[in-house]
């Protein structure tokens, strides 16, 4: 089942989620929603609160990304559970990122290289590994959205400001995309 994608404002994309126990009634059904859901709306990672489910769990597919310059994300297929981030490092960069839940905005936003992350895949078996560039950014992008924190959280006040107008339309619904959505207002 395609789920609608809840956008900026909601308040489920504001909420801590939850672990998810090893017997989660429906987790295959929901991993394989989540994947058409994100592949509906050409994501490349995707977090369960963006389709209203307050639990820890992202699934990521950057294969299909064709750009040569993205040739790392070949075998960037994943299901990540329960992720917790243990370790992160380098000097900050700056990646244009953007985000299924906050349509027709991108931002540089500036966060560390490299990191070390533990986390259960849909077999629930247990990872610890290290990830670096586009991908740990991807992994990043979608802890945060267990959190409930939104890239454009880290732009400066400044420029905050001047997206404030769009975000507010996104929250009622206003912005072109060829998905469905779910706004708050
Ligand atoms: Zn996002």
């Amino acid at each position: 089942m395609i789920y609608p994608v809840y956008v900026y404002g909601s308040p489920v994309l504001r909420k801590k989620a939850k672990e998810i126990v090893q017997d989660y009634e429906g987790l295959n059904q929901l991993i394989d929603d989540m994947f058409m859901t994100m592949y509906e709306a050409d994501g490349i990672g995707f977090a369960a609160p963006q389709i209203g489910k307050s639990v820890r769990l992202i699934v990521i597919d950057g294969t299909r990304v064709e750009d040569e310059d993205n040739q790392t994300l070949k075998d960037f297929k994943k299901v990540i559970i329960n992720p917790e981030i243990l370790e992160e490092e380098g000097e900050e960069w700056l990646f244009n990122e953007g985000c299924l839940s906050i349509p027709n905005i991108r931002e540089d936003i500036s966060r560390k290289p490299r990191i070390r992350l533990q986390y259960f895949d849909e077999k629930f078996n247990f990872h610890d590994e290290y990830f670096d560039g586009i991908k740990a950014r991807v992994i990043q992008h979608e802890l945060d959205h267990l959190n409930g924190i939104l890239f454009v959280d880290k732009i400066p006040a400044i420029k905050k400001k001047l997206i404030n107008g769009k975000l507010n339309d996104i929250s009622k619904g206003k912005t072109e995309v060829s998905y469905k959505i779910i706004h708050p207002k």
